[in-house]
């Protein structure tokens, strides 16, 4: 098969292999759709990810058959331009850029210029006629060459370049002369020779093979690798390479090089949005060297800047690229984000991609292109990703509370708002945060070597970098909030205090940011709930019109319950009751209940829990107001409730009135070896029957007494927890409908209800036929489901989990999403089991997983009746819940 695809000039589109993410890479995949739809793209070529693949496990070796493709293709630039690649009069120059199927930072950063040596950079002096330009150009290629192929330390370049700045008494790079980079570049060619004991290759294929090599090697490097396992991205995909002949947005004032988003990527607003530097080339913009301008006019002005916006100072090219966003929208049917270069006044596209946004952007982006008509509902439903809502469910800061603000010249770079202690390095702020402690990550600017110090972090501070800074980017696609480019933050590392504004700080110190408005200020600042209504209601009632499954919410307390139906909950699906047990006014009783001796003393204690518990469902019915809720009757094991430490023991002994030793010898009677495999769930209920019987007491009075209050009449679902066999649930289904009757004889009247059963062990999966003839509803208990059916105990699992998802072993955490292959079957099996025997049984997960996008889709596949989720994951699920069934 095809190696190598060219793109640009008057090269061949039509093999759809060509336009297959998966195959030449997003960025390669897109250059090919944009040349083809006549936009101005540079001629180049893509060498697919199928190369990287092979080259990576057949231990770094280029075919024969490859190098001619390479070099078939390279005579195809080489046509199109009208230069030779290597000649000493007017060279070719390319780039080489990697790109994967999915944008990832981490991977190899571009190297421009290539194929310029101490000879053909006098020959593109001479054709362009223009000295500057021609050093310059050299003498960013050898930093980036000696960076990002050889690997040597970019500090040094950056060391030399200052020093010239410095005996010049310059200021800015654009004050170098072409004499100066000149002197530049000879100090740069000395400092490659020095570091890697042998100078820098001047044979240009030598280069071009390099960086080719070098960008497929940057598939396993150590930064991709951590960027993958945080997104979930599999590891033998591979990266595409990218190899395009050379535009110069550095060729003077009527030269420019930008970023751009056909709509606003932070408010969703329709309207450009984008930065740009005159007379600067690629990573210029993103590095954050010089402050960019604004693309429009109104932008410029909105934001009181100085500096003349690209409307102003180049109309034409301008409205060119104005025309090019237009076509581009209506191609792709998306945002987009490009990212472009001006060459004499001359537009040249580089790059298009569906724009990173954030959640409220998504949500208007999809609203708005809905009444524009560029899509329909469907399609608005699945362009947000549920996950990213959660951004959209956080407090934002309350706008009335007293605030101390450092700095208000940072840039609202990610939305929502974060408080937390200053760190100043990354791997800090990932060794608090692992200790539970909030952290702002403050930086000078990030890198990829930043990722996991953002992620541990609630939000970053930049001192510098623009909107679409590496900072910004990445904030915003892990939805944390950011502000960058304050440059009223300056740091010392060396005795870890930095100033804020004028106020000087300390590592470890409190600040607040707000990433939507780019504001950092001193202590934390009280937030408040999100507003629902908007785009977000409109998308949301979308999202219900076309799914199938309903979403119910894991809570227990009224509270919960509240956040819940607020954010959508149509029931409760899992109402655990070992919460209610722990509080000050019930612990004590539920100690006694457990250290008592005999079934009188269990009793006489369970009967001072009655009315705490009836009272607690009492208010959960109320406020679920005759919406389906599911009880889960007490599972724990019993020793988690014993006190902990000699006060604990000594205040109990105290109140009950026993002694000390007693209580201790109980207490080590019900010590387990395995505790989540020991004496828990029904087999409570089976040994202690009078605690079931409290519970089914407590649920049926509260039903009773609610529905006699004159609302919707409750319908509880008693739910019996870790059954394995029928006779099990035989015996607890008895006991409830025992207790039923007689509370409804006490209250003259009859309610219905149900009685079921979790399906959290293998045995209760496979035997769910018979199972499902004492049971009305299967709920399925995936957290313990996974553990059992994996042999893993979550709690410990974190030791390991890790380097098994690194390695493949699973390609996610299965506590996170489920694990379809395995679990899932058991899942389905029992589905079809239980509803063999009885048709009209009521089927739903309760496990974490009922929050998961993809665990959903998998509920949806199997057809349960509903997921259950805990609040603030019940709009990701409804969102989730409509794009699988859509
Ligand atoms: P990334 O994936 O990090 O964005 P790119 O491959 O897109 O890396 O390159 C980064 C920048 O380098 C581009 O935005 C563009 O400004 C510049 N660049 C890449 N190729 C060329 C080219 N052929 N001509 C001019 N500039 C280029
Ligand atoms: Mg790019
Ligand atoms: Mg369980």
């Amino acid at each position: 098969t095809q190696s190598v695809y060219t793109f640009g000039g008057n090269a061949d589109h039509s093999d759809p292999r060509q336009k297959d993410k998966t195959i030449t890479g997003g960025k390669g995949a897109n250059l090919a759709e944009m040349a083809g739809i006549g936009l101005p793209v540079p001629p180049g070529f893509t060498i697919t990810t199928e190369e990287c693949v092979r080259y990576l496990a057949e231990g770094a070796d280029f075919s024969a058959d490859l190098r001619a493709e390479v070099a078939a293709a390279l005579a195809h630039i080489e046509k199109a331009v009208g230069k030779s690649f290597g000649d000493a009069a007017d060279p070719l120059l390319v780039s080489v850029r990697s790109g994967a199927r999915v944008s990832m930072p981490g991977m190899m950063d571009t190297v421009l210029n290539l194929g310029l040596n101490s000879e053909t950079v006098e020959g593109l002096a001479s054709a362009s006629g223009d000295d500057r330009f021609a050093w310059d150009s050299y003498r960013r290629f050898i930093q980036m060459y000696s960076d990002v192929v050889l690997g040597l330390d970019h500090g040094l370049f950056e060391e030399a370049l200052e020093i010239a700045k410095e005996d010049n008494g310059y200021f800015a790079d654009t004050e170098m002369t072409a004499d100066d980079w000149r002197k530049v570049v000879a100090e740069y060619t000395k400092i490659v020779e020095r570091e890697q004991g042998k100078p820098f290759p001047q044979d240009v294929n030598e280069q071009l093979w390099g960086a080719i090599a070098a960008v497929f090697d940057s598939w396993d490097s150590d930064r991709a690798k951590v960027y993958r396992r945080l997104n979930g991205i599999p590891g033998d995909w591979g990266t595409a390479v990218n190899v395009q002949a050379m535009v110069f947005g550095n060729m003077g004032e009527t030269s420019a090089t930008g970023v751009a988003f056909t709509r606003d990527p932070s408010t969703g607003e329709n309207a450009y949005y984008g930065e740009f530097l005159v007379n600067a080339q690629g990573e210029d913009v993103v590095a954050g060297i010089r402050t960019p301008q604004y693309l429009t006019k109104a932008a410029r002005e909105k934001a009181g800047a100085q500096s003349p916006s690209m409307e102003e100072i180049m109309p034409e090219a301008y409205g060119e690229l104005a025309r090019v966003f237009d076509l581009l929208e209506t191609h792709y049917k998306d945002m987009q984000d490009i990212e472009f270069t001006v060459q004499q006044g001359k537009l040249w596209m580089l790059q298009t991609r569906s724009g990173k946004r954030t959640a409220k952007a998504a949500l208007r982006m999809a609203v708005d292109m809905v009444d524009e008509g560029l899509i329909d509902e469907k399609t608005a439903i699945l362009r947000v990703d549920p996950m990213a809502l959660d951004q959209l469910l956080h407090p934002t800061l309350d706008p009335d509370a007293p605030r101390n603000v450092l700095s208000k010249i940072g840039l609202p770079a990610s939305p929502g708002a974060a408080s937390g202690q200053i760190v100043l390095d990354s791997d800090k702020a990932e060794k608090l945060a692992e200790h539970g402690i909030a952290v702002i990550l403050v930086r000078v600017e990030t890198s990829p070597e930043d990722i996991h110090g953002m992620h541990a972090a609630r939000g970053i501070l930049t001192a510098r970098g623009g909107m679409t800074s590496h900072a910004a980017v990445v904030a915003r696609g892990m939805g944390r909030a950011c502000v960058s480019g304050a440059s009223d933050v300056s740091i010392r590392l060396a005795d870890r205090t930095l100033r804020i504004g004028t106020t000087e700080l300390k590592e470890g110190d409190i600040i607040t940011l707000d990433g939507s408005t780019g504001e950092v200020m001193l202590g934390e600042v009280p937030t408040i709930e999100p507003e629902l209504a908007g785009d977000f209601g409109i998308l949301m009632e979308w999202a219900d019109k076309h799914r199938r499954m309903k979403v119910r919410t894991n809570a227990e307390t009224p509270a919960d319950c509240r956040t819940a139906r607020g954010f959508g909950a149509e029931g409760i699906g899992l109402c655990r009751t070992e919460h209610m047990f722990f509080d000050a006014d019930r612990i004590l009783h539920v100690r006694a209940m457990i250290l008592a001796d005999d079934e009188a003393g269990r009793r006489a204690a369970l009967q001072n829990l009655l009315p705490a518990q009836r009272a607690d469902f009492t208010e959960i019915f109320q406020t679920m107001a005759g919406l389906p809720c599911t009880i889960r009757l007490l599972d724990p094991p019993l020793h988690e409730f014993l006190p902990q430490g000699d006060a604990e023991f000594a205040d109990l002994a105290d109140k009950l009135g026993v002694g000390e030793d007693h209580l201790r010898r109980r207490a080590g009677e019900l010590h387990e070896f395995n505790p989540m495999l020991g004496h828990r769930g029904c087999r409570l209920g089976i040994t202690f029957p009078e605690i079931y019987e409290m519970q089914a007491r407590a649920i049926f009075e509260a039903a009773c007494d609610v529905t006699a209050e004159g609302g919707d009449p409750v319908v509880p679902e008693v739910m019996i927890p870790l059954v394995a066999t029928k006779r099990e649930l035989e015996i607890l289904r008895k006991l409830v409908d025992e207790v039923a009757a007689q509370v409804f004889a006490e209250k003259g009247r009859t309610l219905d209800y149900l009685v079921g059963t979790m399906i959290e062990l293998p045995r209760a999966a496979l035997m769910a036929g018979e199972i499902a003839e004492e049971a009305t509803f299967f709920s399925f208990g995936t957290n313990d489901l996974t553990q059992t059916t994996l042999g893993v105990s979550r709690d410990d699992a974190a030791r390991f989990l890790a380097p098994y998802v690194e390695k493949g072993i699973y390609a996610r955490d299965p506590f996170v999403s489920l694990d379809v292959d395995g679990v899932g079957q058991l899942v389905s099996l029992a589905v079809e089991r239980g509803r063999a025997t009885r048709p009209e049984i009521k089927l739903g997960i309760c496990g974490e997983h009922g929050g998961d996008p993809a665990s959903i889709a998998f509920c949806e596949e199997t057809g349960l009746d509903y997921v259950s989720a805990s609040p603030y994951r019940v709009p990701i699920a409804r969102l989730a819940a409509a794009q699988a069934a859509l």
